[in-house]
């Protein structure tokens, strides 16, 4: 088989509905089925790398129908994107060797700190690069993004197959702080997952925007007119509208990426 993308899913770190929250669209959530945390697995029918190890992680392994994963590629050290590695230690999976790639900071603080740091002491894990990894007729790249360095940089994936390719980018804190036009970013891949956090900048009463900065959706939209067919958005917190009403996106042509939704790459 020829290699796939899968979305696993495309709510902010938190998922929805979120932890303590009774909002209508987490109680909407509650009622239903949960929003999963952004996560992309990549499958050539054998075998599954994740972008990204959310606290969503056992389900999320669930839905791709295997008992573990063969690698996995981080962004950074927020709960949204490292949580599940902790399922791979001796409590749970007790894996051997999974690849888990990263940037050198990244590997820094999964080496210094505990819990994480017994994954590598016990061999559960083995902590690879993350520049240019070569999976087989599939080519991973990261590359840096601006984004709140509390415990590590943070990075993006280009994922490149011979049929198409992806962009992975859940967390940034701002297009202009970036070093790459975010066009030429888009317009260099077949689908784009991009930040989506917050839609605009009425959605955080009581929280300064500079807390938690993130591209607004309304701002992301501006800037990509005429790429709308490659835009999927991810990593949409609980607040955001899109998540019970995407027409404001839909009327522009952009969409949210759809958990489940397959991309040949
Ligand atoms: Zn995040
Ligand atoms: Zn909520
Ligand atoms: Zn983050």
């Amino acid at each position: 088989m020829q290699w796939e993308a899968v979305v696993l899913g495309i709510a902010q770190d938190g998922g929805v509905p979120h932890v303590g929250c009774m909002c209508v669209r987490c109680e909407k959530a509650a009622n239903g089925r949960r929003i999963h945390v952004a996560c992309i697995a990549l499958t050539d029918g054998k075998r599954v790398f994740f972008l990204d190890a959310t606290p969503d992680f056992p389900t999320q392994l669930r839905m791709m129908g295997v008992a573990r994963p063969d690698g996995i590629f981080l962004t950074h050290a927020h709960m949204g994107h490292v949580t599940g590695l902790l399922y791979l230690g001796r409590e749970a999976l007790a894996t051997r060797g999974v690849a888990i790639h990263g940037t050198d900071s990244m590997h820094a603080y999964l080496r210094a700190n505990a819990p994480w740091r017994d994954l590598e002491l016990q061999g559960r894990v083995e902590l690879l690069p993350n520049e240019r990894v070569d999976l087989g007729g599939l080519s991973v790249r990261s590359f840096q993004v601006p984004h709140r360095a509390e415990h590590t940089d943070t990075v993006g994936y280009i994922v490149e197959g011979p049929r198409a390719s992806l962009l992975f980018l859940p967390d940034i804190d701002s297009w202009d702080a970036w070093d790459t036009d975010v066009r030429d970013a888009v317009s260099a891949v077949d689908v784009a997952f991009l930040d989506a956090t917050f839609y605009s900048d009425d959605e955080l009463p009581g929280r300064a925007p500079q807390e938690v900065p993130h591209p607004r959706v309304t701002d992301t939209m501006d800037r990509l007119t005429g790429l709308e067919d490659r835009v999927r958005l991810i990593h949409l917190n609980h607040t955001n509208r899109l998540l019970t009403d995407d027409s404001p996106a839909r009327n522009r042509g952009f969409r949210l990426a759809e958990e489940g939704e397959r991309y040949a790459l």
